[in-house]
C-alpha cells in the first residue's frame, strides 16, 4: 500500500491473493488493510491537504503532466498487468491505458481553468466575489472492469482541484492500482497527497470513508446496490458524493439504418470487455421486419470473435471476472429461455482445453426477448446480446426508457429528425448516435436515475471536487 509517501504492509501483516481470471493462477499477494491502515491513510491525506491545496494550479498541473508522460512511457507494462489481472485482450488493455492517461493530461490543463466570479451587487458599497476551492480529503472507490482509467478519472480532477486522496481499488484488481501508484511516486507527488489502501473486504474501508469526518467527499464507481448503501451512509454525515453506477443501455436500430453498419457497431460495443461495462448494450431493439436480417449479420460477426486468454494473439473476448459473474449470466440466459427466448448462438460456458480453469462464457445471441425476462431489467455484465423486436416505431423510446437505469444509450439511423428526437427523449446521460464510443476525457460521463449522480471527465469533472465560497465585501 502507499501511505504518506511510503510503501507499506498492512499493520496486521495480512495479505490476500490476486488471481488471473483466464487461468485461475495466483499472480501475486497484496496487503489486506484493516481500520488502522485506512485511518493512517486518511490522516496522511489530511496532513498533506493544506500545502497541496495552496500550491498554484500551475504547480499541481506539472505533477499531473509528469504522471501523464510516465504513464505513456509505461503503457505496455501497464497493459500487460491489466490483461493478466483483469483478463481483457491486450489490445483493449492498451486502449484503456491511453484513455486513462488522457484524464491526467486533460485535468493537468483544467487545473488552470478553475474560475470564480465577481457578481454585481444592488448595494453601492458592496462587492461579491465567488471563489472555487478544493473541498478537502477525498475517498475514492473504483471497480475492476476498468481498473486503470477509473482511477485516473477520479484522481486527476481531485488532484487538479487541490484535494488529497485515499484510493481503495477493487479487490480483484489491486495490481493495476499498485502500478499506477508507482507512477505517482515517480512523479514525486508530495507525501500524503495520494494514498492507496488495498483490501479484500471493502466494507470497513467504505465505512471509514463515509463516517470519518476528515473525508469530505466520496467518489464511487460500482454497482447500484453498493452505491445506494454508501450514499445513504454518506448522507448521514453530509458528505459530498459522486456515483457512477450500473446501466442497462438500449441500442435502438431504426428501419432506415444500414443493418450491416448497425450490426457491426452493436457487436463491437456489446462484447467490449466481455460485456463487463456499465455502458454495455443490454437491450438491442430492432424493427420487427428487420430482425432476421440484422440477427444474421450480427451473429456472423459474433461467431468471428475468438474467446480466450487476452494475452494470446487474435483473442477478442476474454474471461469473465469470476465465478459469480458466470452464475449471473447463466441465470439470466436460463430465465430468458424458460420464458420463450430463442438461442441463436452460445448459451454455455467454455471449458475446452486451456479455457478449463478460467471463467469463460461463449458469446451469446438471444432473440424473442421480452419485457418479462430478467435480462430486460437486470444488468448482465456478460457476453449476452438480447435482441428485442419492436413494432410500431412510436413504441421504441418508451421501451428503451423502461428501466431504472439511465447511463448510456445508442441509436442507429440516417434520419436527422429521428436522431434528434431520440437524443432529446431518451432518459440517459450518454447517447451515441451512430457512434459506439461516445466517451473521452473531454466529454462528461455519468448517468441519471439509478445510474448515479455527478459527471466525470470534461469541464464538469473538476467541479465535483470544488466548493463554492462567496465573499461579500463592504467597502
Ligand atoms: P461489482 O459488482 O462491479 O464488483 P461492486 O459495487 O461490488 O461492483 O464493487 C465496486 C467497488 O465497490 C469495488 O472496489 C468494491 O470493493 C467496492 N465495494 C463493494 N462493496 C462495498 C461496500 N459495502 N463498501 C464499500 N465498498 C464496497
Amino acid at each position: 500500500m502507499f501511505i504518506d509517501g511510503k510503501w507499506k504492509k498492512a499493520v496486521s501483516g495480512a495479505e490476500f491473493g490476486v488471481f488471473n481470471p483466464a487461468t485461475g493462477d495466483l499472480i501475486d499477494r497484496v496487503p489486506d488493510a484493516g481500520p488502522r491502515d485506512v485511518a493512517d491513510a486518511i490522516n496522511a491525506a489530511d496532513k498533506a491537504f493544506p500545502s497541496w491545496s495552496s500550491l498554484t494550479a500551475y504547480q499541481r498541473s506539472q505533477y499531473l503532466y509528469t504522471a501523464w508522460k510516465l504513464m505513456l512511457d509505461r503503457k505496455e507494462d501497464l497493459a500487460r498487468t491489466m490483461t493478466l489481472e483483469q483478463g481483457k485482450p491486450l489490445a483493449a488493455a492498451r486502449n484503456e491505458i491511453q484513455y486513462g492517461a488522457d484524464f491526467l493530461l486533460w485535468f493537468a490543463e483544467e487545473a488552470k481553468r478553475v474560475y470564480g466570479q465577481t457578481i454585481p451587487s444592488a448595494r453601492p458599497d458592496q462587492r461579491f466575489i465567488v471563489l472555487k476551492q478544493a473541498l478537502g480529503v477525498v475517498g475514492a472507490i473504483t471497480p475492476w472492469n476498468y481498473p486503470v482509467s477509473m482511477i485516473t478519472r477520479k484522481l486527476a480532477p481531485a488532484l487538479a482541484a487541490g484535494c488529497t486522496v485515499v484510493l481503495k481499488p477493487a479487490e480483484a484488481t489491486p495490481l493495476c492500482a499498485l502500478e499506477m501508484f508507482k507512477i505517482f511516486e515517480a512523479a514525486q507527488f508530495p507525501p500524503g497527497v495520494v494514498n492507496l489502501v488495498t483490501t479484500l473486504d471493502p466494507k470497513p474501508v467504505g465505512q471509514a470513508f463515509v463516517s470519518n469526518p476528515i473525508v469530505r467527499k466520496l467518489t464511487f464507481t460500482g454497482s447500484t446496490q453498493v452505491g445506494k448503501l454508501l450514499a445513504r451512509e454518506a448522507a448521514g454525515n453530509m458528505k459530498r458524493i459522486s456515483l457512477e453506477l450500473g446501466g442497462h443501455a438500449p441500442f435502438i436500430v431504426y428501419d432506415d439504418a444500414d443493418p450491416v453498419h448497425a450490426a457491426k457497431g452493436a457487436v463491437l460495443v456489446k462484447f467490449l470487455n466481455t460485456g463487463q461495462a456499465c455502458i454495455s448494450p443490454n437491450r438491442i431493439f430492432v424493427p420487427r421486419h428487420m430482425v432476421d436480417a440484422f440477427t444474421r449479420e450480427f451473429t456472423m460477426r459474433v461467431m468471428a470473435m475468438k474467446p480466450g486468454n487476452g494475452m494470446d494473439a487474435g483473442v477478442k473476448i476474454g474471461p469473465l471476472v469470476g465465478p459469480e459473474a458466470l452464475l449471473k449470466v447463466e441465470k439470466q440466459v436460463k430465465d430468458a429461455l424458460d420464458k420463450g427466448a430463442k438461442l441463436i448462438a452460445g448459451g454455455r460456458r467454455l471449458t475446452e482445453g486451456a479455457l478449463s480453469n478460467g471463467y469463460f462464457y461463449a458469446p451469446t445471441v438471444l432473440t424473442h426477448v421480452t419485457r418479462e425476462m430478467l435480462i430486460f431489467r437486470e444488468e448482465t455484465f456478460g457476453p449476452v446480446a438480447p435482441i428485442i423486436a419492436y413494432d410500431p416505431e412510436e413504441d421504441v423510446i418508451e421501451m428503451a426508457n423502461d428501466t431504472v437505469y439511465g447511463l448510456a444509450a445508442y441509436v442507429y439511423t440516417k434520419s436527422t429528425s429521428r436522431a434528434m428526437t431520440a437524443f432529446e427523449r431518451l432518459r440517459f446521460g450518454i447517447i451515441g448516435i451512430n457512434d459506439i464510443n461516445p466517451t473521452s476525457a473531454a466529454a462528461p460521463f455519468g448517468g441519471m436515475k439509478d445510474s448515479g449522480m455527478g459527471r466525470e471527465g470534461s469541464r464538469e469533472g473538476i467541479n465535483e471536487y470544488l466548493e463554492t465560497k462567496l465573499g461579500g465585501f463592504s467597502i
